[in-house]
């Protein structure tokens, strides 16, 4: 059995990005960024207005008071879209709008607030100093600065950037395609009414979920009976996907076949057993592409596929996917995988024996001190409901006994927003 970051250093390893692809900013949501994007022109392109008032020239408003106002001449308007056609003198103001060009001439805005209108002329009740209410050029984004760079996770922040950046589409690594295959003769769907022995298969859909969550997309789901050769029919035909996601049949019983037909299609192991609570029977391997050993192998090449044999119990298989194949899906996508990790108080011991790493499904509560961590009532790992509401799952290391409440332990995030 190998250690959890043993088993994630050694499926990382073997990931590289997927080749990028042209992506419209309108289907960019939730991709990851294949080039640094610089900007095309300053953002604000101009020098503009922070406030609807009036353009004027600081010294002339020197001395400018509620009850002793300075007069100034309206001779012009610069709107939003529409500058002014004319350039300021001294004595003079333009009327200008929020985000409106500065006009040639004025080097301050009075707000509208700090006026009053007269007869093609606005008393000005406040001084103010040169650069006030103005927005320079470049202060939000200065041409030829990298705004953001490859390996970006494209949120709606990002999206609102790029487009100012003048960008209407990116290179974008492409998403990871993701096979589902779920095992055993007891499962049925959903709609059917339960027999005698049967379980509905939930991992279908719950590591669908999880696949999409992390941003790749499934392009087939089956399930398959626990038979030898419709097991390696079934996983020859999901090859064809980046990563492949096997849950059930991975373990020791004489019904389970993944394994058996992993190897009959040529799937070489790189680890089967981890020492984690719940998911120890999970198994890593991959599909060489072409046969080519790794160092011929370049980025947006030909590189094999991916394959998970995940624990076929429902938590087990969440678990698993988010410590292991999620990361893998990620840095295929050409994010660095950090896991969101820190630490919080346990509100309550966990029981534990030395030999195993324990990763205990909690939910978290921010206290005075720092976060709090509650885990739930039933750890079994078939009790999906366990993973109802679960924020984070409490580490608990491999050689950590019975932790007690109020001790500290370290959390990883659950991405499951
Ligand atoms: P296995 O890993 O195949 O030995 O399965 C372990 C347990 O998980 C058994 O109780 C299975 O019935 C259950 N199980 C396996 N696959 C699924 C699935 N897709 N959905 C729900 N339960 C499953
Ligand atoms: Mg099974």
């Amino acid at each position: 059995m190998i250690e959890i970051e043993e088993a994630r250093r050694l499926i990382l390893e073997r990931v590289l990005a997927l080749p990028s692809e042209t992506v419209d900013l309108r289907a960019a949501l939730g991709r990851v960024l294949a080039e640094d994007v610089l900007a095309i022109d300053d953002v604000p392109g101009f020098e503009n207005s922070a406030m609807d008032g009036f353009a004027v020239r600081a010294a002339d408003t020197r001395g400018a008071r509620r009850d002793s106002p300075v007069t100034l001449r309206v001779v012009d308007e610069s709107r939003a879209g529409h500058p002014a056609s004319t350039s300021l003198k001294s004595g003079e103001a333009i009327a200008i709008s929020t985000g409106a060009v500065i006009p040639a001439g004025a080097d301050a805005v009075v707000r509208v607030e700090q006026t009053t209108p007269g007869e093609g002329a606005v008393e000005i009740c406040r001084e103010v100093g040169p650069g006030r209410d103005v927005r320079f050029a470049g202060e939000d984004i200065e041409k030829g600065q990298t705004v953001l760079g490859s390996g970006a996770r494209l949120g709606p922040a990002e999206l609102g950037v790029l487009a100012s950046a003048g960008r209407p589409s990116v290179a974008c690594t492409r998403r990871p395609r993701v096979w589902v295959l779920t095992t055993g003769d007891e499962l049925i769907e959903p709609a059917e009414p339960l027999r005698a022995g049967a379980v509905r298969n939930s991992n279908a859909y719950a590591i669908s979920a999880l696949v999409e969550q992390a941003g790749a997309e499934v392009i087939g789901v089956a399930t398959v009976r626990d038979d030898p050769e419709r097991t390696t029919e079934a996983i020859a035909r999901a090859l064809e996907a980046d990563v492949v996601a096997i849950c059930g049949g991975v373990s020791v019983g004489v019904h389970d076949h993944v394994r058996g037909a992993l190897s009959a299609l040529d799937v070489e192991e790189v680890f089967w057993r981890i020492a984690l609570k719940p998911g120890k029977p999970a198994w890593f391997g991959r599909r060489r592409a072409g046969g080519q050993p790794d160092a011929e192998r370049e980025p947006g090449g030909q590189r094999g596929t991916l394959v998970f044999g995940l624990p076929g119990n429902p938590v087990s298989a969440m678990v698993t996917f988010t410590l292991l194949v999620r990361p893998a899906l990620l840095a295929l996508s050409g994010e660095p995988p950090a896991p969101r990790r820190t630490t919080a108080r346990l509100e309550r011991a966990y029981e534990k024996s030395p030999g195993r790493a324990h990763a205990v499904r909690c939910r978290l509560k921010l206290g005075e001190d720092g976060w709090h961590a509650t885990p739930a009532e039933h750890q079994g790992s078939h009790v999906s409901t366990s993973m109802l509401g679960a924020d984070a799952l409490a580490i608990i290391p491999t050689e950590s006994g019975t932790v007690h409440a109020g001790e500290q332990v370290e959390i990883e995030l659950l991405p499951y927003g």
